[in-house]
Protein backbone atom coordinates (compact mmCIF):
# COMPACT_ATOMS: atom_id res chain seq x y z
CA UNK A 1 0.00 0.00 0.00
CA UNK A 2 1.59 3.21 -0.90
CA UNK A 3 0.83 5.99 1.34
CA UNK A 4 1.74 9.59 -0.18
CA UNK A 5 1.73 13.36 1.89
CA UNK A 6 0.45 15.27 -1.41
CA UNK A 7 -2.62 14.83 -3.13
CA UNK A 8 -4.83 16.30 -5.22
CA UNK A 9 -8.66 17.23 -4.24
CA UNK A 10 -11.72 17.78 -6.15
CA UNK A 11 -10.72 21.16 -7.14
CA UNK A 12 -7.57 20.51 -8.54
CA UNK A 13 -5.53 22.02 -5.31
CA UNK A 14 -2.56 20.26 -4.49
CA UNK A 15 -2.98 19.13 -0.41
CA UNK A 16 0.34 18.50 1.27
CA UNK A 17 0.18 17.15 4.87
CA UNK A 18 3.03 18.51 6.28
CA UNK A 19 2.73 17.48 9.52
CA UNK A 20 1.24 20.85 11.09
CA UNK A 21 -2.43 20.29 10.55
CA UNK A 22 -4.66 19.77 13.85
CA UNK A 23 -6.30 16.68 14.21
CA UNK A 24 -9.87 18.91 14.00
CA UNK A 25 -8.28 20.15 10.48
CA UNK A 26 -7.69 16.86 9.25
CA UNK A 27 -11.24 15.75 9.98
CA UNK A 28 -13.23 18.55 8.58
CA UNK A 29 -10.64 18.51 5.77
CA UNK A 30 -11.75 14.43 5.43
CA UNK A 31 -15.08 15.07 5.42
CA UNK A 32 -15.13 18.16 2.70
CA UNK A 33 -12.89 16.55 -0.01
CA UNK A 34 -11.94 14.29 -2.19
CA UNK A 35 -8.27 13.48 -3.35
CA UNK A 36 -6.39 12.02 -5.65
CA UNK A 37 -2.92 10.76 -6.62
CA UNK A 38 -1.37 13.13 -8.57
CA UNK A 39 1.27 10.32 -9.95
CA UNK A 40 -1.32 7.38 -11.06
CA UNK A 41 -4.53 9.55 -10.53
CA UNK A 42 -6.06 6.78 -8.57
CA UNK A 43 -8.09 7.44 -5.21
CA UNK A 44 -6.10 8.21 -2.16
CA UNK A 45 -8.16 7.86 1.36
CA UNK A 46 -6.91 10.53 4.01
CA UNK A 47 -6.11 8.49 6.88
CA UNK A 48 -6.14 10.81 10.48
CA UNK A 49 -5.34 8.65 13.31
CA UNK A 50 -4.04 9.65 16.82
CA UNK A 51 -0.59 7.95 16.82
CA UNK A 52 0.01 7.83 12.77
CA UNK A 53 0.84 10.73 11.47
CA UNK A 54 -1.42 11.72 8.71
CA UNK A 55 -1.36 10.98 5.10
CA UNK A 56 -2.94 9.82 2.13
CA UNK A 57 -3.21 5.85 1.55
CA UNK A 58 -3.75 4.40 -2.00
CA UNK A 59 -6.67 1.57 -1.59
CA UNK A 60 -4.85 -1.45 -0.65
CA UNK A 61 -3.21 -3.80 -3.43
CA UNK A 62 -3.44 -1.29 -5.80
CA UNK A 63 0.26 0.05 -7.24
CA UNK A 64 1.49 3.07 -7.97
CA UNK A 65 4.67 2.63 -9.72
CA UNK A 66 6.57 5.77 -9.47
CA UNK A 67 7.83 5.33 -5.73
CA UNK A 68 10.82 3.21 -4.85
CA UNK A 69 9.19 1.46 -2.12
CA UNK A 70 5.87 1.47 -0.31
CA UNK A 71 5.56 3.79 2.76
CA UNK A 72 5.89 3.40 5.85
CA UNK A 73 5.27 5.23 9.14
CA UNK A 74 8.76 5.86 9.32
CA UNK A 75 9.29 6.71 5.75
CA UNK A 76 6.95 9.23 6.45
CA UNK A 77 8.40 10.74 9.22
CA UNK A 78 12.13 10.78 7.48
CA UNK A 79 10.34 12.49 4.99
CA UNK A 80 8.88 15.15 6.87
CA UNK A 81 11.61 15.94 9.28
CA UNK A 82 14.22 15.84 6.06
CA UNK A 83 11.72 18.30 4.46
CA UNK A 84 11.36 20.76 7.53
CA UNK A 85 15.14 20.73 8.06
CA UNK A 86 16.25 21.59 4.21
CA UNK A 87 12.83 24.46 3.85
CA UNK A 88 14.38 25.97 7.03
CA UNK A 89 17.62 26.42 5.69
CA UNK A 90 15.35 28.56 2.73
CA UNK A 91 16.46 26.12 -0.02
CA UNK A 92 14.09 25.25 -2.88
CA UNK A 93 12.68 21.90 -1.71
CA UNK A 94 9.91 20.18 -2.82
CA UNK A 95 8.19 17.41 -1.48
CA UNK A 96 7.43 13.98 -3.37
CA UNK A 97 8.71 15.87 -6.49
CA UNK A 98 7.09 14.52 -9.27
CA UNK A 99 9.92 14.07 -12.86
CA UNK A 100 7.33 13.64 -15.41
CA UNK A 101 10.01 13.18 -17.88
CA UNK A 102 11.25 10.38 -17.20
CA UNK A 103 7.86 8.95 -14.56
CA UNK A 104 10.25 9.35 -10.92
CA UNK A 105 9.13 10.65 -8.15
CA UNK A 106 11.61 11.69 -5.33
CA UNK A 107 10.74 11.41 -1.72
CA UNK A 108 11.73 15.33 -2.06
CA UNK A 109 13.35 16.70 -4.82
CA UNK A 110 15.58 20.31 -4.30
CA UNK A 111 17.84 22.69 -5.71
CA UNK A 112 21.50 24.21 -4.63
CA UNK A 113 23.33 26.82 -5.91
CA UNK A 114 22.29 25.98 -9.69
CA UNK A 115 22.20 22.08 -8.73
CA UNK A 116 19.45 19.60 -8.33
CA UNK A 117 19.30 16.63 -5.97
CA UNK A 118 16.88 13.97 -5.68
CA UNK A 119 16.60 12.49 -1.90
CA UNK A 120 15.78 8.97 -1.47
CA UNK A 121 15.21 8.12 1.61
CA UNK A 122 15.26 4.16 1.79
CA UNK A 123 14.06 1.35 4.42
CA UNK A 124 12.49 -1.63 1.46
CA UNK A 125 15.04 -4.32 -0.20
CA UNK A 126 15.54 -3.08 -3.84
CA UNK A 127 16.69 -4.88 -6.45
CA UNK A 128 20.23 -3.51 -7.49
CA UNK A 129 18.95 -3.34 -11.34
CA UNK A 130 16.19 -0.86 -9.84
CA UNK A 131 18.76 0.72 -7.68
CA UNK A 132 20.64 0.99 -11.03
CA UNK A 133 18.03 2.51 -12.82
CA UNK A 134 16.54 5.28 -11.26
CA UNK A 135 20.02 5.89 -10.23
CA UNK A 136 20.80 6.44 -14.15
CA UNK A 137 17.36 8.61 -14.22
CA UNK A 138 18.06 11.05 -12.21
CA UNK A 139 21.86 11.42 -13.64
CA UNK A 140 20.83 11.23 -17.39
CA UNK A 141 18.46 13.92 -16.55
CA UNK A 142 21.33 16.03 -14.58
CA UNK A 143 19.81 15.15 -11.35
CA UNK A 144 21.88 14.10 -8.29
CA UNK A 145 20.27 11.66 -6.67
CA UNK A 146 21.15 10.99 -2.57
CA UNK A 147 20.24 7.49 -1.14
CA UNK A 148 19.84 7.36 2.17
CA UNK A 149 19.22 4.33 3.99
CA UNK A 150 16.86 3.83 6.84
CA UNK A 151 19.24 3.73 9.82
CA UNK A 152 16.42 0.62 11.81
CA UNK A 153 17.61 -1.55 8.45
CA UNK A 154 21.09 -1.96 9.93
CA UNK A 155 21.95 -4.74 12.50
CA UNK A 156 23.59 -3.12 15.38
CA UNK A 157 27.47 -2.82 14.41
CA UNK A 158 30.11 -4.64 16.75
CA UNK A 159 32.79 -2.85 18.04
CA UNK A 160 35.28 -3.61 15.43
CA UNK A 161 33.32 -4.14 12.66
CA UNK A 162 29.90 -3.54 10.83
CA UNK A 163 27.99 -6.17 8.59
CA UNK A 164 26.56 -5.00 5.29
CA UNK A 165 24.59 -7.17 3.26
CA UNK A 166 24.94 -5.96 -0.70
CA UNK A 167 21.29 -3.99 -0.37
CA UNK A 168 23.14 -2.48 2.15
CA UNK A 169 26.23 -1.77 0.11
CA UNK A 170 24.86 0.11 -2.78
CA UNK A 171 24.94 3.02 -0.17
CA UNK A 172 28.30 3.25 0.33
CA UNK A 173 29.77 6.18 -1.33
CA UNK A 174 33.18 7.60 -2.10
CA UNK A 175 34.16 10.70 -1.35
CA UNK A 176 37.15 12.33 -3.83
CA UNK A 177 38.11 15.00 -1.88
CA UNK A 178 39.17 12.69 1.01
CA UNK A 179 39.52 9.58 -1.28
CA UNK A 180 37.73 7.55 1.10
CA UNK A 181 34.65 5.55 1.59
CA UNK A 182 31.43 5.43 3.27
CA UNK A 183 27.67 5.07 4.35
CA UNK A 184 25.18 7.58 4.63
CA UNK A 185 22.07 6.39 6.63
CA UNK A 186 19.45 8.45 8.50
CA UNK A 187 17.76 7.72 11.74
CA UNK A 188 14.14 9.18 12.64
CA UNK A 189 14.38 9.02 16.16
CA UNK A 190 17.76 10.83 16.93
CA UNK A 191 16.61 13.09 14.08
CA UNK A 192 20.69 12.33 12.94
CA UNK A 193 22.16 11.63 10.05
CA UNK A 194 24.57 8.22 11.29
CA UNK A 195 27.83 7.80 8.79
CA UNK A 196 29.86 4.74 8.88
CA UNK A 197 33.38 5.84 7.59
CA UNK A 198 34.34 2.30 5.98
CA UNK A 199 38.45 1.24 6.50
CA UNK A 200 38.61 -2.07 4.77
CA UNK A 201 36.29 -5.07 4.12
CA UNK A 202 37.18 -8.48 6.42
CA UNK A 203 34.87 -10.50 4.44
CA UNK A 204 32.53 -9.42 1.62
CA UNK A 205 29.83 -8.51 3.85
CA UNK A 206 32.06 -7.24 7.07
CA UNK A 207 34.15 -4.09 7.32
CA UNK A 208 36.07 -2.23 9.58
CA UNK A 209 34.60 1.30 10.69
CA UNK A 210 34.47 4.35 12.37
CA UNK A 211 31.09 6.24 12.70
CA UNK A 212 29.96 9.92 13.24
CA UNK A 213 26.17 10.74 14.14
CA UNK A 214 25.81 14.02 13.27
CA UNK A 215 22.10 15.78 13.91
CA UNK A 216 20.18 17.16 11.05
CA UNK A 217 20.59 20.52 12.35
CA UNK A 218 24.43 20.45 12.08
CA UNK A 219 24.42 19.70 8.52
CA UNK A 220 24.33 22.61 6.11
CA UNK A 221 23.24 20.42 2.66
CA UNK A 222 24.67 19.32 0.54
CA UNK A 223 27.82 19.18 2.75
CA UNK A 224 28.30 16.02 4.69
CA UNK A 225 31.03 16.17 7.13
CA UNK A 226 33.51 13.37 7.15
CA UNK A 227 36.17 12.67 9.63
CA UNK A 228 39.05 12.12 7.45
CA UNK A 229 40.19 7.82 7.67
CA UNK A 230 43.26 7.25 10.20
CA UNK A 231 43.88 3.45 10.56
CA UNK A 232 45.48 2.94 13.60
CA UNK A 233 47.41 -0.37 15.10
CA UNK A 234 44.48 -1.24 17.40
CA UNK A 235 42.50 -1.62 14.05
CA UNK A 236 44.78 -3.25 12.23
CA UNK A 237 46.55 -5.45 14.48
CA UNK A 238 43.53 -8.40 15.06
CA UNK A 239 43.26 -8.21 11.22
CA UNK A 240 46.80 -8.72 10.41
CA UNK A 241 46.66 -11.84 12.77
CA UNK A 242 43.82 -13.33 11.45
CA UNK A 243 45.63 -13.57 8.00
CA UNK A 244 47.96 -16.39 9.25
CA UNK A 245 44.94 -19.10 9.67
CA UNK A 246 43.50 -18.09 6.78
CA UNK A 247 44.75 -20.47 4.41
CA UNK A 248 44.11 -23.45 6.15
CA UNK A 249 40.19 -22.78 5.96
CA UNK A 250 40.12 -21.38 2.76
CA UNK A 251 41.63 -24.96 1.90
CA UNK A 252 39.14 -26.73 4.01
CA UNK A 253 35.65 -24.88 2.25
CA UNK A 254 37.77 -24.35 -0.89
CA UNK A 255 36.10 -25.99 -4.25
CA UNK A 256 39.05 -28.34 -5.00
CA UNK A 257 39.73 -28.63 -9.19
CA UNK A 258 36.89 -26.36 -9.85
CA UNK A 259 38.24 -23.21 -7.02
CA UNK A 260 39.82 -20.85 -9.53
CA UNK A 261 42.13 -19.69 -6.79
CA UNK A 262 43.12 -23.32 -5.52
CA UNK A 263 43.79 -24.21 -8.81
CA UNK A 264 45.66 -21.53 -9.81
CA UNK A 265 48.07 -21.99 -7.39
CA UNK A 266 48.21 -25.44 -7.62
CA UNK A 267 48.88 -25.39 -10.87
CA UNK A 268 51.97 -22.76 -10.26
CA UNK A 269 53.41 -24.89 -7.35
CA UNK A 270 52.04 -22.91 -4.88
CA UNK A 271 50.04 -23.48 -1.60
CA UNK A 272 47.36 -21.82 0.22
CA UNK A 273 48.83 -22.35 3.27
CA UNK A 274 52.02 -20.82 2.63
CA UNK A 275 50.55 -17.72 1.23
CA UNK A 276 53.72 -14.94 2.33
CA UNK A 277 52.63 -12.37 4.61
CA UNK A 278 52.88 -9.64 2.28
CA UNK A 279 49.28 -11.16 0.76
CA UNK A 280 46.28 -9.45 2.57
CA UNK A 281 47.31 -6.17 3.02
CA UNK A 282 44.45 -3.17 3.78
CA UNK A 283 44.60 -0.40 1.08
CA UNK A 284 42.25 2.32 0.76
CA UNK A 285 40.74 1.44 -2.24
CA UNK A 286 40.16 -2.11 -1.31
CA UNK A 287 36.47 -1.14 -0.30
CA UNK A 288 35.28 -0.83 -3.99
CA UNK A 289 36.52 -4.66 -4.92
CA UNK A 290 34.03 -7.00 -3.91
CA UNK A 291 35.97 -9.74 -2.55
CA UNK A 292 37.96 -10.01 0.35
CA UNK A 293 41.86 -8.90 0.61
CA UNK A 294 43.52 -12.68 1.20
CA UNK A 295 41.41 -13.57 -2.40
CA UNK A 296 42.17 -10.85 -4.61
CA UNK A 297 45.49 -10.47 -3.60
CA UNK A 298 45.90 -14.30 -3.44
CA UNK A 299 45.94 -14.19 -7.19
CA UNK A 300 47.98 -11.07 -7.34
CA UNK A 301 50.65 -13.30 -5.58
CA UNK A 302 49.91 -16.40 -8.27
CA UNK A 303 50.68 -13.64 -10.81
CA UNK A 304 53.56 -12.32 -9.37
CA UNK A 305 55.40 -15.30 -8.99
CA UNK A 306 54.69 -16.47 -12.22
CA UNK A 307 56.70 -13.34 -13.85
CA UNK A 308 59.35 -14.08 -11.29
CA UNK A 309 59.67 -17.74 -12.14
CA UNK A 310 59.81 -16.88 -16.19
CA UNK A 311 61.86 -14.05 -14.70
CA UNK A 312 59.32 -11.49 -16.89
CA UNK A 313 58.54 -8.01 -15.28
CA UNK A 314 55.38 -7.09 -15.82
CA UNK A 315 53.61 -3.47 -16.22
CA UNK A 316 50.62 -2.00 -13.82
CA UNK A 317 48.17 -2.76 -16.68
CA UNK A 318 49.06 -6.40 -16.65
CA UNK A 319 48.10 -6.60 -13.44
CA UNK A 320 44.68 -5.29 -14.19
CA UNK A 321 44.50 -7.07 -17.08
CA UNK A 322 44.92 -10.30 -14.88
CA UNK A 323 42.69 -9.78 -12.01
CA UNK A 324 39.65 -8.40 -13.80
CA UNK A 325 39.27 -11.64 -14.89
CA UNK A 326 38.77 -13.06 -10.90
CA UNK A 327 37.34 -9.94 -9.28
CA UNK A 328 34.12 -7.70 -9.88
CA UNK A 329 33.63 -4.28 -8.23
CA UNK A 330 31.35 -3.88 -5.46
CA UNK A 331 27.86 -2.53 -6.38
CA UNK A 332 27.96 0.85 -4.47
CA UNK A 333 26.26 4.50 -5.12
CA UNK A 334 28.32 5.97 -8.01
CA UNK A 335 27.88 7.81 -10.28
CA UNK A 336 27.85 7.11 -14.58
CA UNK A 337 31.84 8.39 -14.58
CA UNK A 338 32.71 5.41 -12.06
CA UNK A 339 30.27 2.83 -14.04
CA UNK A 340 32.56 3.31 -16.61
CA UNK A 341 35.33 3.16 -15.54
CA UNK A 342 36.82 -0.34 -15.90
CA UNK A 343 40.45 -0.92 -15.36
CA UNK A 344 42.87 0.75 -12.84
CA UNK A 345 41.38 0.06 -9.66
CA UNK A 346 43.04 2.64 -7.08
CA UNK A 347 43.31 -0.78 -4.71
CA UNK A 348 45.66 -2.37 -7.48
CA UNK A 349 47.92 0.58 -7.68
CA UNK A 350 47.95 1.26 -4.12
CA UNK A 351 48.77 -2.26 -3.18
CA UNK A 352 51.49 -2.51 -5.99
CA UNK A 353 52.96 0.19 -4.39
CA UNK A 354 52.78 -0.58 -0.57
CA UNK A 355 54.82 -3.69 -1.76
CA UNK A 356 57.56 -1.38 -3.33
CA UNK A 357 57.94 0.67 -0.35
CA UNK A 358 58.29 -2.90 1.58
CA UNK A 359 60.62 -3.88 -0.75
CA UNK A 360 58.71 -7.04 -1.62
CA UNK A 361 58.98 -5.60 -5.17
CA UNK A 362 61.64 -3.91 -7.34
CA UNK A 363 60.52 -1.18 -9.82
CA UNK A 364 62.31 -0.36 -12.99
CA UNK A 365 60.84 2.45 -15.01
CA UNK A 366 57.38 1.70 -15.10
CA UNK A 367 58.31 -2.29 -14.81
CA UNK A 368 58.03 -4.31 -11.31
CA UNK A 369 59.66 -7.49 -10.61
CA UNK A 370 59.54 -10.30 -7.34
CA UNK A 371 62.59 -9.09 -5.01
CA UNK A 372 64.22 -12.84 -4.22
CA UNK A 373 66.69 -11.24 -1.82
CA UNK A 374 63.80 -10.44 0.53
CA UNK A 375 63.28 -12.65 3.74
CA UNK A 376 59.49 -12.03 3.60
CA UNK A 377 59.29 -12.78 0.02
CA UNK A 378 58.29 -16.49 0.13
CA UNK A 379 57.79 -18.76 2.92
CA UNK A 380 59.03 -22.31 2.24
CA UNK A 381 57.81 -24.36 5.15
CA UNK A 382 54.88 -24.72 7.41
CA UNK A 383 56.62 -24.52 10.93
CA UNK A 384 58.51 -21.31 9.80
CA UNK A 385 55.29 -19.50 8.95
CA UNK A 386 53.87 -17.74 12.10
CA UNK A 387 57.65 -17.29 13.16
CA UNK A 388 58.25 -15.12 9.60
CA UNK A 389 54.32 -13.63 9.94
CA UNK A 390 55.76 -12.18 13.43
CA UNK A 391 58.67 -10.45 12.45
CA UNK A 392 57.14 -9.08 9.18
CA UNK A 393 54.23 -7.90 11.49
CA UNK A 394 57.00 -6.12 13.77
CA UNK A 395 59.05 -4.57 11.44
CA UNK A 396 56.28 -3.42 8.67
CA UNK A 397 53.02 -2.61 10.94
CA UNK A 398 53.99 0.89 10.57
CA UNK A 399 54.54 1.22 6.78
CA UNK A 400 51.02 -0.20 6.10
CA UNK A 401 49.67 2.28 8.46
CA UNK A 402 51.42 4.80 7.00
CA UNK A 403 50.95 3.90 3.29
CA UNK A 404 46.98 3.50 4.11
CA UNK A 405 46.83 6.76 6.06
CA UNK A 406 48.60 9.18 3.13
CA UNK A 407 47.66 7.43 -0.05
CA UNK A 408 45.89 9.22 -2.87
CA UNK A 409 46.43 11.92 -0.48
ZN1 LIG B 1 -0.41 6.76 -7.03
Amino acid sequence: MVTILIAINQSGEVVFLNGKKTHQELLSFKKNNRFHCPQCKQKVFLKVGTIKIAHFAHAAKETCSSFSEPESLVHIQAKLQLYHWLSEKHLTVEMEKNYRLFNQRADIGLSVNGKEFAIEFQRSALTSTHFLNRTLGYYNHGIIPLWLLSHDRLSAPKPHKISLTSFHQQFIRYSKTLKQFYLLSYDVQSMSFIIYQLYFPLTKTTFTYSVSIIPLKNIHFPQFPLVKLHLTEQKLNPFLKYRVKWGDSRLLYGKGHVDPLLQRMYSSGLSVQLLPPWVGLPVRGAIEINETLMEWQSFLYVFIHNRSVSNCPFLLTDISSYINDFITSRKIACSPFELSRKIDKPAIIQYVELLVKMKILNREDDYFSLNENNPFTKIEHIQHKERIYDRFHQEVTQVIIDHYNCSGL
